[in-house]
């Protein structure tokens, strides 16, 4: 705990020291997108968080991808604000997303989807010695990890919540069937910064597990444009406008077209899984997942 404080008031003091000369300088992974709306943006395809600053103390999405990108987000938070982290905010209960709550909670109150906490409790048990070999990645991870706690949601919503908070105004909206067991957008209607989760990612294949359906996420996508976001802060990938849902659109579009066309054709899913190929998407990251998009496809094809 103490290497943990130690090493985020050296980069608080470098920072601070930063601010005396003039501009405050958050540092390349962090941007403002409104008034008290900022991004933490992960590298490559790491997970983006979000820091909310109300006059109530500050609301914290997701809490990094890793722990050192968590205490980075602590950093950024005591160099914004000395007000107490109030709220956690979980877009889904994976561990890229979720393993760094200890570092701010307590004071924070975990709020996710329901279904989150059963989700990172089975996650848990799965790999009991999934923090060991964290920490054993890098003497930074270590050390980010000192301290460490497992923290699942303490509250989990149904649907739809509305939280105001110290003159914001967030709504989360649980997403079914996109992502994980539990996706939660995030809208601040006053400023049109949305959190869209995991449900579109950005120049990259995403996942797609057995209860995910593209017709799900395509819902997901016309409901959060529907919202006529400014920006939108993908679960990954670097945060944009609402193009970021019409390239999904296309990519799936064209996905269950090619699919499509060869179930009508009789072939099997083996079959297609071969023959299926999207060229046009050759430059996206972890292609090694696409068969689950091509399974998802044919569910989806069958199913019409
Ligand atoms: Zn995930």
């Amino acid at each position: 705990m103490k290497t943990m404080i130690a090493g985020a008031l050296a980069i608080f003091a470098s920072w601070a020291l930063v601010d005396a000369a003039g501009a405050q300088d958050l540092g390349p992974q962090v941007k403002k997108l409104a008034e008290g709306v900022y991004v933490h943006t992960g590298r490559g395809f790491e997970s983006n968080a979000g820091i909310i600053l109300t006059d109530e103390g500050v609301i914290v999405i997701d809490t990094g991808q890793n722990p050192y990108e968590s205490r980075n987000i602590w950093a950024t938070v005591r160099n914004l604000t000395d007000k107490p982290v109030r709220l956690v905010i979980d877009t889904e209960p994976h561990a890229d997303h979720t393993t760094g709550h200890f570092m701010f909670s307590p004071p924070g109150v975990v709020i996710a989807a329901a279904g989150a906490g059963d989700s990172m409790r089975a996650a848990e048990r799965n790999a009991p010695d999934r923090i060991q070999r964290l920490a054993a990645t890098s003497p930074e991870f270590r050390a980010a990890l000192e301290g460490y706690r497992f923290v699942a949601p303490h509250i989990e919503y149904h649907d739809r919540m509305t939280i105001n908070l110290g003159g914001k105004t967030l709504e989360l909206i649980y997403m079914k069937g996109v992502h994980s067991e539990s996706d939660t957008a995030v809208w601040l209607p006053k400023e049109r910064v949305l959190f869209s989760a995991s449900a579109f990612v950005v120049n990259q294949v995403n996942i797609l597990r057995p209860f995910v359906t593209i017709p799900d996420i395509l819902a997901a996508g016309k409901m959060m444009k529907a919202l006529n976001p400014e920006h939108v802060v993908p679960g990954h990938g670097t945060p944009g406008t609402v193009k970021i849902f019409e390239d999904g659109e296309q990519y799936y579009a064209l996905l269950m077209d090619r699919v499509g066309k060869l179930v009508k054709e009789g072939k099997s899913l083996d079959d297609i899984k071969k023959e299926v190929k999207m060229p046009e998407y050759a430059s996206w990251g972890s292609q090694e997942r696409f068969p689950t998009n091509v399974e998802a496809a044919y569910k989806a094809a069958v199913a019409k």
